[in-house]
């Protein structure tokens, strides 16, 4: 069986004041947690990867940035560097969220490059894929996933792509209270997982597939429960300690 993974992704949200008391609440309700069923996670703005070195190491509860260079250093005005993020004691960092594809025009090779960029650096990339509304309608969402899933699997060694992280986030599910239905999700989950066996049989056992869009509370349980089915990255309901405890309960 391989442990569930809760991610919260809490995108352009904080402030040190709100997150001190987001992450002491987090930490208390997951000090029990077994390590061997479940994990868990936090990826804030990197100006807070300092404040959740000091207040997290030795805890049950990891963190990673949210996005990261493909460039190892140099002249990149405003990029972070992965050896960066493994210097502020980050276990993860998410490549490729469907925010930064939409608004920064990232493409499935640049996404790709910073999982390389990552692994590289000892970070474990969570690769997000995910289709529109309208890729959906127009019957194209194994075809987008798939198309997005390759350009990494080509770029990556089997022993690198053992130690990533696929997260399926339909783009139509994420911050709008619509969740894909435990059975719509597994099937996208299940094909992901295929396309992970055709290339390395150990690879598509290792390797987590979260699910994320509107995953809250009252649907985690249902989602999880799918044999294909993670664990969750989590955007809303990340910024409340009560509702993302729950999710790690339900996991
Ligand atoms: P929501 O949980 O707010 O829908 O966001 C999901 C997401 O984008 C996580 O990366």
């Amino acid at each position: 069986m391989r442990p569930k993974l809760v991610v919260g992704n809490w995108k352009m949200n904080g402030s040190r004041a709100n997150n001190a008391t987001l992450l002491a609440g987090i930490v208390a309700g997951v000090a029990g947690l077994d390590a061997a069923k479940a994990a868990c996670a936090v990826c804030v703005p990197a100006p807070y990867l300092q404040q959740c070195a000091d207040t997290l190491t030795g805890t049950q509860l990891a963190w990673g940035g949210q996005d990261v260079s493909k460039h190892a250093s140099g002249a990149y005005t405003g990029e972070v560097a992965a050896s960066m993020l493994a210097d502020f004691g980050c276990r993860y960092v998410i490549v490729g969220h469907s925010e930064r594809r939409a608004y920064h025009g990232e493409s499935d090779q640049l996404v790709a490059q910073k999982a390389q960029a990552a692994l590289g650096a000892g970070l474990i990339p969570i690769v997000c894929v995910g289709e529109t509304l309208d890729e959906r309608e127009a019957g194209q969402t194994n075809a987008v996933v798939t198309r997005q899933l390759t350009a990494v699997l080509e770029l990556l060694d089997d022993a690198a792509i053992e130690r990533i992280v696929v997260a399926y986030e339909p783009v139509w599910a994420i911050g709008t209270g619509k969740t894909a239905t435990p059975v719509m999700a597994q099937e996208v989950h299940a094909q992901l997982r295929g396309q992970l066996r055709e290339r390395s049989a150990q690879a598509a056992e290792k390797v987590a597939i979260l699910y994320g869009g509107s995953m809250k509370p009252d649907n985690a349980l249902e989602l999880m429960a799918q044999g294909d089915i993670d664990g969750g990255l989590i955007g809303g309901a990340a910024l409340k300690a009560a509702d993302f405890l729950a999710i790690i309960a339900a996991a």
